[in-house]
């Protein structure tokens, strides 16, 4: 599974997973996929596209998620001063947040040039 998440450059969802183990010649169940993505990212080797319930190798630290809608390629920022304002001015209004996702949609580079 960790193969398929290595080689996918898109987020791959668990039942692609289960999909593409399946057509390899290794059946495996959702709650199989579900309880291996979990301890994944227990481990902090994959995260969670949370917008595109979709899933991604973990490759290095970043603060924001841009997906783009053309082509769903990935990009991920290092902002490191973002949460914290954000959860500043959330505490602002007295709310204690527990979790911070930050995913932005829109068109890539690319995309934005071609698909116009
Ligand atoms: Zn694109």
């Amino acid at each position: 599974m960790v193969a398929l998440l290595t080689g996918a450059n898109r987020p791959i969802s668990a039942y692609d997973i289960v999909h593409r183990c399946t057509a390899e010649g290794h059946p495996i169940a959702p709650t199989q996929v579900y309880r291996v993505l979990a301890r994944l990212m227990a481990q902090g080797r994959v995260f969670r596209v949370e917008t595109l319930a979709a899933y991604m190798l973990w490759r290095a630290p970043f603060d924001m998620c841009l997906i783009c809608d053309g082509c769903h390629a990935i990009q991920l920022l290092p902002c490191p001063e973002l949460p914290a304002q954000l959860a500043a001015q959330a505490q602002r209004l007295g709310f204690r947040p527990a979790r911070l996702i930050i995913e932005s949609h829109g068109r890539c580079a690319e995309c934005a040039t071609t698909l116009q």
